[in-house]
């Protein structure tokens, strides 16, 4: 699509930045005096907009919403994961990273020694969890706050991700 050249006015900005100011202000005002008028007792026909007191007060989340990534364990406590790499192949983000080892079964084939998945590159499009032969990887954690102060802090190693 081909850019509108700016007008005068809008090269000077500040027209741009009075008109934003009174869409703001606007919006405040109009959704100030319906809460007033709710609260005492006037019913307005307009939606309501709504403030939740976050992290205090959550909104219910979706059942089948992707959240943090675990992996499922067998009866023994070890990963299930035998270390196929379909997942980290199907990955688009490239954010899997496993090294394959040997399990100490001989009835498995391997198990993953290395199994890291970088939170801060995700997609969470959960291509992984489907590709997954061993229903050995999930996105049911409810975990949707994974920030950190560092990049290295967002890589989940394998041990976070099977608590
Ligand atoms: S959810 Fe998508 S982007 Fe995230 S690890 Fe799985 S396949 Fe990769
Ligand atoms: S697809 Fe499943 S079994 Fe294969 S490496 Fe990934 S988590 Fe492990």
């Amino acid at each position: 699509m081909k850019q509108q050249p700016l007008s005068l006015l809008e090269k000077l900005y500040v027209t741009e930045v009075a008109k934003g100011l009174a869409l703001t202000t606007r919006h405040f005002f109009s959704n100030f005096s319906r809460h007033l008028m709710r609260s005492v007792g006037f019913k307005v026909d307009k939606g309501e907009t709504v403030t939740i007191q976050y992290p205090e007060e959550r909104r219910p989340y979706a059942r089948r919403l992707r959240t943090r990534h675990r992996l499922t364990k067998r009866a023994d406590g070890t990963p299930r994961c035998v270390a196929c790499m379909m997942c980290e192949t199907v990955c688009p983000a490239r954010c899997i990273h496993i090294i394959a080892g040997e399990h100490p079964d001989p009835n498995i084939e391997k198990a993953p020694r290395v199994f890291d998945i970088d939170m801060g590159v995700c997609v969470f499009c959960g291509f992984c969890v489907e590709a997954c032969p061993e229903d050995a990887i999930r996105m049911d954690t409810g975990i949707v706050e994974l920030a950190s102060y560092t990049r290295e802090g967002m890589i989940y190693h394998m041990d976070q991700l099977l608590q």
